[in-house]
């Protein structure tokens, strides 16, 4: 069975004014059940705690950066996985919450440990949804993001495909915002293409474009097929995972 790990960025689940986008969630959902029912064992990688709990919170509490990062993630994770839970059953798609940290992927007990966890979840059908455990996350210890961390829970899992999910169509020659930029379709290890990253950090997330594309090259180099590609877009995964076309925009990274 092809596994397939979906990582979803928190711009991909917020609107503008920063609340969680209802209808995203439902659409990736939809999305993903079709993955699975096309025969794809599917892991998700979410963001968005820290999104969910600043829009419900609002950022007015008098908290330094760490304890906002804590108490939002606290607050917001709950809200996010109600979301997942409540459209998953629409498919009587059962979930799992796995909240990690850094420790747990370097190879030794805690490693062994986790995975052995995720392949018995993935045994009785359940679909996993991992975050980072941002709560009690150790600063110094955290991932970079949650790029780095789908890079990682693809590699410990073995998977086939990894699709990251941002608000953009992928890695383009130059800034993406001018008009004579163009999007590299397919990207090999052997290419080096970091000089014409134009960096725009995300600005729900940690992560930016020049976080993506070393990630997503490392994890390529290994075997894995990544995938970059604009959640935004209508029913994207299932167009590029399902029925890929010329006309879908995303960059491929191979080997
Ligand atoms: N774990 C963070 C969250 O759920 C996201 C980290 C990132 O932006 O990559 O909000």
């Amino acid at each position: 069975m092809s596994r397939i790990v979906v990582k979803v960025g928190s711009n991909v689940l917020t609107r503008r004014d920063g609340t969680i986008d209802v209808t995203r969630v439902s659409s990736l959902v939809d999305q993903i059940a079709m993955l699975r029912s096309a025969g794809y064992q599917v892991i998700l990688v979410t963001s968005g705690a820290v999104a969910c709990g600043r829009s419900i919170l609002g950022a007015e509490a008098d908290l330094d950066n760490v304890e906002q990062r804590q108490v939002f993630s606290s607050v917001g994770q709950v809200l996010l996985m109600d979301l997942y839970h409540t459209f998953f059953r629409n498919y009587d798609i059962t979930i799992g919450q796995v909240l990690t940290m850094k420790e747990n992927f370097t190879p030794g007990a805690l490693y062994d440990n986790q995975k052995g966890c995720m392949e018995a979840m993935l045994k009785s059908g359940v679909l996993p949804i991992v975050n980072e455990n941002d709560t009690v996350s150790i600063t110094e210890l955290m991932f970079t993001d949650n790029d780095e961390l789908s890079g990682l829970i693809s590699t410990m899992m073995e998977a086939e495909t990894l699709v990251i999910l941002s608000n953009i169509d992928g890695v383009y020659d130059g800034d993406p915002a001018l008009l004579e930029s163009r999007l590299i379709r397919t990207i090999s290890s052997a290419q080096d293409h970091s000089g014409c990253i134009c960096e725009s950090k995300s600005s729900h997330g940690r992560g930016g474009m020049q976080s993506k594309y070393h990630i997503a090259r490392t994890v390529a180099s290994s075997g894995i097929r990544v995938m970059i590609a604009n959640g935004k877009r209508e029913d994207i995964l299932c167009r590029i995972v399902l029925e890929p076309s010329q006309d879908t925009p995303y960059t491929e990274f191979v080997k």
